[in-house]
């Protein structure tokens, strides 16, 4: 039997004129996912077919392209040629796969002909197919409302047969909005952002600021960790490690202790939004979510986006933490998030934060330091790393 896979792609779909755009960012992109596990990707109506992975890297290449943004869903399928004999072959060699012994089964046919000079129509092949395995399967049964096993045909240049529909990951091929820069902390919440904002289409690079010794190898490390995480789906990410401890330091010792949050953010989203622009990024990408903490009440983010330019994406705003928890654990970033490891904004938190912060006393906090000096210094010693 030859196996290939059916890759169905959801949002593309609605794109007009700019179509075959998107569909050659997707097929790069799951040839970066398939790596080592070859293939060869060939584009079809709604759907591209991947032929050329052996029968025992199937799964592995399924979970791959689970994680691609832009796939609707995945279905391993086996291609023969469409005489009907053959077809009602291959179709009982898998539906042997999946009857087990001494058990009943229900199932039903899901047909469809996209090559309409097939001698019959979708219907038809239902029908007889639905016959042929009902006499080769005594334990098998109809049910057409909801069958336990669903035995797909599609009748298109070959026959492709299959009965397990694998859900993607939706969303936009990677890459095709453009880029944006993470603001990635080792919380739980900035790895779902950005997870949210590449499957718009982003291309992602992480910005993260350590206050080393105040923040230890182990906490720079976990970084690393979800950086690759999130590359799982975003692909290649550019993470860019920046000293902040000077900058922390200077806040600490001179700007009223009810500020240093709020001038932390704000500082750290102008150095991000520097590397962002030397790296052709347009937007600045934050896990904040509205009331969530001090920083992040409404004052707050009006006075931390009065920093910088760029527009600031923000995900997260409208979510609870226990959707956001929800998220991180399906993804896959919840575990290493929650690492008992600290983060430069917790060791230096102060006790009682401005929730209500006014613009021009921040602005007037900001002036009194040289921080320009600091920050150009910041950014020169930034350490950069190409993960995933
Ligand atoms: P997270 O779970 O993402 O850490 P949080 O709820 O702890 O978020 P804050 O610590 O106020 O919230 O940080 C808000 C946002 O600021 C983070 O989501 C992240 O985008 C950014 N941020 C915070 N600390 C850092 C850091 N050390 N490096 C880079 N970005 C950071
Ligand atoms: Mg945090």
């Amino acid at each position: 039997m030859e196996w290939v896979l059916l890759v169905r792609y959801g949002e593309i779909h609605l794109k007009g004129l700019n179509r075959p755009y998107f569909e050659r960012a997707l097929v790069d992109n799951i040839r970066r996912a398939l790596g080592s596990l070859g293939g060869k990707i060939t584009r079809g109506t709604g759907r591209m077919i991947v032929t050329g992975i052996g029968e025992s890297d199937l799964s592995a290449a399924c979970d791959r392209l689970s994680r691609v943004f832009g796939i609707h869903s995945i279905s391993p399928a086996v291609a023969a040629d469409k005489a009907w004999d053959n077809v009602v072959r291959h179709a009982a060699e898998l539906m042997n796969k999946l009857v087990v012994d001494g058990q009943e089964h229900s199932f039903k046919v899901f047909a469809r002909r996209s090559d309409k000079t097939y001698f019959i129509n979708s219907e038809g092949i239902g029908r007889e197919l639905g016959h042929e395995m009902l006499e080769r399967f005594p334990s098998l049964h109809v049910d057409l409302h909801k069958p336990e096993i669903k035995l797909c045909v599609e009748i298109r240049d070959r026959a492709y047969i299959y009965c397990t529909e694998i859900p993607g990951s939706k969303g936009m091929p990677t890459g095709t909005a453009g880029r944006a820069a993470l603001l990635l902390s080792g919380g739980i919440d900035s790895p779902v952002a950005g997870y949210m904002m590449a499957k718009r289409g982003l291309s992602l690079i992480a910005v993260h600021f350590y206050s080393y010794p105040y923040t230890s190898e182990r906490a720079r490390d976990k970084v690393v960790e979800l950086t690759r995480l999130v590359s799982c789906y975003a692909g290649e990410i550019r993470l860019f490690l920046v000293p902040f401890t000077d900058i922390q330091m200077t806040i600490y010792e001179k700007c009223p202790p009810k500020e240093t949050t709020i001038l932390m953010r704000r500082l750290m989203m102008k150095i991000a939004e520097r590397i962002a622009a030397s790296e052709g990024a347009m937007a600045l990408i934050t896990g904040e979510s509205l009331g969530q903490v001090a920083s992040q009440t409404l004052e707050s983010l009006v006075v931390t986006d009065n920093a910088v330019s760029m527009p600031v994406f923000r995900p997260l705003i409208g979510f609870d933490k226990e959707d956001i928890t929800a998220m991180a654990r399906n993804i896959g970033t919840f575990e290493t998030s929650i690492l008992p490891y600290e983060d430069c904004c917790t060791v230096f938190v102060p006790k009682h934060p401005v929730t209500k912060p006014v613009l021009s006393d921040l602005i007037a906090s900001e002036a009194s330091t040289d921080f320009s000096g600091m920050m150009d210094k910041a950014i020169a010693d930034t350490e950069l790393m190409v993960i995933g």
